[in-house]
């Protein structure tokens, strides 16, 4: 008997460990996997927003050997170096070389703060919990000069080249609640630049205008196209020949791949190019790069879950064509909530990428009444359910994205999101 097709999935992250799952749930034994990433722990990223005010701490890992064991995945844990796709392999910095009949490239994103001259030195940045834990005790100084009566200037700075700037945007509204909570708000200064053209741009209009709204009521100073040229230790310049002075700078850098992966076709950030639809990396069809890995403009755990189900569905239907029938395709509707502390903003946009570095993603021209975006208390317990969803499906080794938890989930969504949302002007 031939043996089992083996697929050798390396990131154990939102794509990677949902294409794991969905593989498992779909094929049954028919196939083995392996996972290999760096570290034991999957970190859930999205709930690293409320470490800066005290919150979230205990409820970010889980460890990966329990849900892999129970799901017949081995694991490997170690850093990935590199692929050579022709021997579909994988190469580990201890020089350990792997291989898999498909390969499922889900390493992600990393910062790379050094693009912004003096962003290093300067700016408290947001990416890991440490620096969100360190921004914390930043925000405990504000507070304290702001009881003790003295007036402290924060800038909030996203630059070119970062690819999912909501989190920040929750970080500087989060502030304002958390120093109004504490009767701190009124000697600190909040000022918001971005290199977007509009606020979480991505997002499309409807999102720009509930930020605006939002700054304007919590009076921050936001300014949108303002690219930065360089960061001082007290003061940003910008390249329209602005200069704002800040106390404190907090910055979400840009964006690179986590992983190099010269062997194959990638972008100037190292994003793999690949198949809209499978996320198959360009030339190489058993090669697959699922998440912020792959090339999509837009770098959200949303959208990864629905692109490592596209995957898992397509490898599915080459190991076993007569299973699903037809795979479903990626098709990029993104889901976010935006935290406030006091309310939340929830957005439903259906995205098209567009091709044009300029504009790289707009909302689909086709979305009619699909492009929802609502804010209400409410909100914040929508976020409060993924974030205690999420943890239970992934312990159990069983996708994000599926079954009929999932389908629960998505009608409660779907229903709030039909009541609560901003009507379109
Ligand atoms: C502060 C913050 C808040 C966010 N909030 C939201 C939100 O509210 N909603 C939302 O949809 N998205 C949010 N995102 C984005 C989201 O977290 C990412 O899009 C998501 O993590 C991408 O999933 P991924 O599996 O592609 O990558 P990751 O989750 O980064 O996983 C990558 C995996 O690869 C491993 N790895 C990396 N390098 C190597 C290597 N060399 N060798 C072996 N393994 C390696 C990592 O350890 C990890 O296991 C947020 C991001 C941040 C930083």
């Amino acid at each position: 008997m031939a043996a089992k097709p083996h697929v050798l999935v390396a990131g154990g992250g939102f794509a990677g460990l949902e294409t794991a799952f969905g593989l498992r749930l779909l094929l049954g034994d028919r196939v083995r996997i392996s996972l290999v990433a760096d570290r034991e722990e999957f970190l859930f990223k999205p709930n690293t927003i409320y470490l800066p005010f005290g919150g979230a701490g205990d409820r970010l890992h889980i460890p990966l050997p329990g849900p892999l064991f129970r799901r017949h995945i081995a694991f490997h844990q170690g850093t990935v170096a590199g692929a050579d796709p022709d021997a579909l392999g994988i190469e580990l910095t201890d020089g350990t070389r792997l291989r898999g009949d498909f390969l499922v490239l889900a390493t992600g994103a990393a910062m790379l703060p050094q693009e912004v001259p003096g962003l290093v030195e300067h700016a408290e940045t947001v990416w890991t919990p440490g620096q969100m834990r360190a921004l914390g005790r930043k925000f405990q100084d504000l507070r304290e000069d702001a009881l003790a009566g003295r007036h402290r200037q924060v800038l909030f700075l996203v630059p070119p080249g970062n690819k999912c700037a909501g989190p920040l945007y929750e970080i500087a509204l989060m502030l304002d609640t958390w120093l109004r909570r504490a009767n701190a708000r009124s000697p600190v200064h909040l000022t918001w630049t971005t290199y977007e053209s509009g606020y979480v741009q991505a997002f499309g209009p409807q999102l720009h205008r509930v930020v605006e709204q939002e700054f304007a009521a919590r009076d921050i100073d936001g300014h949108t196209s303002a690219v930065v040229e360089k960061v001082g230790d007290d003061e940003v310049r910008y390249t329209d020949g602005r200069i704002r002075p800040f106390d404190l700078l907090v910055a979400f850098p840009p964006y690179v791949s986590a992983v190099d992966f010269p062997a194959l076709p990638h972008d100037d950030r190292g994003f793999l190019h690949t198949h809209p639809g499978t996320r198959q990396v360009t030339g190489h069809p058993q090669v697959y790069a699922p998440g912020d890995a792959g090339d999509f403009p837009v770098k959200q755990a949303f959208l990864a879950f629905l692109q490592a189900h596209a995957v898992a569905e397509h490898i599915c239907t080459v190991i076993e064509p007569e299973l699903l029938g037809r795979p479903r395709p990626f098709e990029p509707i993104s889901m976010c909530v935006m935290d406030m502390l006091d309310k939340a903003t929830f957005a439903q946009v259906p995205l098209e990428a567009t091709g044009d570095p300029a504009v790289p993603v707009r909302v689909a021209p086709d979305a009619g009444d699909r492009y929802r975006v609502g804010t209400s208390p409410a909100w914040r317990l929508g976020k409060k359910a993924l974030g205690l969803y999420l943890p239970v499906r992934f312990r159990a080794g069983r996708p994000f994205h599926s079954g009929r938890p999932w389908q629960a989930m998505e009608l409660a969504l779907n229903g709030m999101a039909r009541t609560l949302a901003d009507s379109p002007e």
